[in-house]
C-alpha cells in the first residue's frame, strides 16, 4: 500500500503552489534549528578570532567588536523573520559576513597553513547550508559567496606548487558533494511532504463530493467549540427521498445530486462548517450568530438546493439544533438528528429548531 501510495505520488508533477508551502513548511520547522547553527558559528568565530588575536599579542579589536554587531543584529533579524524568502536573504548576508570574518582571522595565521584553513572554513559553511532550509538559488547563492570569500587560491600560493592541485580538487570536490546532499536531501523533504498532503487530504476529505468528511467535522468542530460561547448551533441536513431519486435515475445520477447538493452546501455555508457525514446527510456547524439568524442561514440553503439547476431537482430537510455551553457535541448531534426527525414527519423540504 505504502509503495501504491508513494508512486502515486512520485508519478505527479509538484505544483509550484505546494513547493512553496514547502519551503515555507520547511522553514518553520527548522526555524530554531537554523538559530542555532548561527550562534555556534558566531560562538566559534569568535574563539578563533580571541585566540589568533591574543597569539600574535593585538588584545581584542575594535573590528572583531563590529563583525560581533553585524551577527547579532542579522541572528535578531533572522529570529523575527516568519517568512522563508525573508530567511534566504539573512542566510546569505550572514554567509557573507561569517566568510569576511573568517578571512581576517585566517590573515592573522601562519602563511602556510592559511589554504587549509580556508578550505576548512568554507568546507563548514557549505555542509551547514546542505541542513539549511534553503530554495536552490539561496543554496547555490551561499555557495558560489562562499567560495569567492573564502577561495584558497587568493593567497600566496605558488604556480606550479602541488598544493595548487590539491586546492583545487579538494573545493571541487566538497561542491560537488554538498551540491549533491543538499539536492537529495531537499527532494526527499519535498516528497514526504507531498505524500502526507495526500494521505491528510485522502483521510478529510470526502472522496465523491471532495467537501469536508465526518472525520474533519468532528475534528474541526471539537476544536472550536470551548471558543464559541453561547452562539453556537449544529444542523444536520438530509435529502429527501433520496432513494427514489436513485431507483428512478440511477446510482450514477445518485452520485451526481449529492455532488451537486454538496457543492451548493459549500458555496451558502462558506462562512461555516460543513461536511458531509454519510450517505445523503450532511452536517453544518454555525457561530457568533442569533437563533433567527441561524434559522434564516438554514432557509437561504434549503431555498438555494430546492431552486438548482438540473435534473432531477432534490429537496433538503434540516434539523437545526442550539449547542448549550455545557452540552458535548455528540449531545448536540443528537438533538439536531431528533429535530430533523421532526421536519421530515412534519411534510419534509424545512427546518425544524430545537432550542
Ligand atoms: P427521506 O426523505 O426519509 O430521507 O428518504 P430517503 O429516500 O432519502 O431515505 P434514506 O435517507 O433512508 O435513504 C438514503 C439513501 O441514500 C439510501 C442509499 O441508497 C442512498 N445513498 C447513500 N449513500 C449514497 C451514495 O454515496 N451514492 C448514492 N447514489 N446513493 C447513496
Ligand atoms: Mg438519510
Ligand atoms: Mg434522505
Amino acid at each position: 500500500m505504502f509503495k501504491t501510495i508513494e508512486s502515486e505520488v512520485l508519478k505527479q508533477a509538484i505544483s509550484p503552489e505546494l513547493r512553496a508551502e514547502f519551503f515555507q513548511h520547511d522553514f518553520e520547522r527548522l526555524h530554531g534549528f537554523c538559530l542555532l547553527v548561527f550562534c555556534v558559528s558566531i560562538g566559534t568565530w569568535f574563539l578563533f578570532d580571541l585566540i589568533v588575536s591574543f597569539q600574535a599579542h593585538q588584545g581584542f579589536s575594535y573590528i572583531s567588536l563590529l563583525f560581533l554587531a553585524v551577527f547579532f543584529i542579522i541572528t535578531t533579524l533572522a529570529a523575527l523573520a516568519r517568512k522563508a524568502t525573508h530567511f534566504y536573504c539573512l542566510n546569505l548576508a550572514f554567509v557573507l559576513t561569517f566568510a569576511l570574518g573568517a578571512r581576517m582571522v585566517i590573515e592573522g595565521i601562519p602563511s602556510d597553513v592559511r589554504q587549509a584553513w580556508l578550505v576548512i572554513s568554507a568546507s563548514t559553511v557549505l555542509y551547514s547550508a546542505t541542513a539549511m532550509p534553503l530554495n536552490r538559488p539561496a543554496f547555490f547563492a551561499v555557495l558560489l559567496v562562499t567560495w569567492i570569500l573564502l577561495n584558497p587560491l587568493l593567497g600566496d600560493v605558488p604556480e606550479f606548487d602541488v598544493r595548487r592541485s590539491m586546492l583545487i580538487c579538494y573545493p571541487v570536490f566538497i561542491s560537488a558533494l554538498s551540491v549533491y546532499i543538499f539536492h537529495h536531501l531537499s527532494q526527499a523533504k519535498l516528497y514526504n511532504y507531498a505524500m502526507a498532503r495526500l494521505l491528510l487530504d485522502q483521510a478529510y476529505l470526502d472522496t465523491l463530493t471532495n467537501i469536508p468528511n465526518r472525520r474533519s467535522f468532528m475534528a474541526r468542530v471539537g476544536k472550536r467549540l470551548a471558543d464559541d460561547g453561547e452562539q453556537r448551533y449544529l444542523a444536520m441536513v438530509d435529502i429527501d427521498h433520496f432513494k427514489r431519486v436513485n431507483d428512478t435515475y440511477g446510482h450514477d445520477v445518485g452520485d451526481e445530486v449529492l455532488t451537486r447538493v454538496a457543492q451548493t452546501i459549500k458555496n451558502e455555508m462558506k462562512d461555516f462548517e460543513f461536511a458531509r457525514l454519510g450517505g445523503e446527510e450532511f452536517g453544518l456547524y454555525l457561530w457568533g450568530i442569533s437563533a433567527e439568524e441561524a434559522g434564516r442561514h438554514m432557509d437561504k440553503l434549503r431555498h438555494a438546493i430546492a431552486e438548482q439547476p438540473g435534473n432531477p431537482s432534490v429537496t433538503i430537510s434540516l434539523g437545526l439544533a442550539h449547542l448549550a455551553l455545557d452540552g458535548s457535541l455528540s449531545q448536540a448531534l443528537i438533538k439536531a438528528d431528533q429535530a430533523l426527525y421532526d421536519a421530515k414527519h412534519n411534510g419534509r423540504n424545512r427546518v425544524s429548531y430545537s432550542p
